[in-house]
């Protein structure tokens, strides 16, 4: 078998259980690893999107891929607070739907 044709694309180290940065939610402030959360991040001109590469720069905020944490995150607001911006009405639905489809995805078997 060759293995030239590495696209780069999940590479299987994840047997190495190595220290992960964790966060925390700012839905439900719980501390989990980086990587099982979803960041936001505010830009350069102060809009908040969903960073699903985790590279973009800017300040960053953590929340579960639970809409619940999301509704906790966006109503009262913390997002806007952890983020140092306002987040308008409309942005602030947005990220909710954005929240409650992450729900809809994980209906894969997951018996909880
Ligand atoms: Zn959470």
């Amino acid at each position: 078998m060759s293995k030239s044709e590495v696209t780069g694309a999940g590479s299987k180290q994840e047997a190495q259980a190595r220290l992960l940065p964790q966060r925390s939610c700012v839905g439900c402030r719980q501390v989990r690893d980086k990587r099982q959360l979803i960041r936001l991040v505010r830009l350069g001109n102060g809009e908040v999107e969903v960073d699903v590469t985790g590279k973009k720069s800017g300040r960053g905020a953590y929340l579960c891929p639970r809409p619940n944490c999301w509704q906790e995150g966006l109503k009262k607001d913390r997002l806007g607070r952890a983020l140092h911006t306002s987040l308008t009405k409309e942005k602030r639905q947005r990220l909710l739907e954005y929240g409650q489809s992450l729900a809809d995805e994980k209906i894969t078997g997951a018996a909880s």
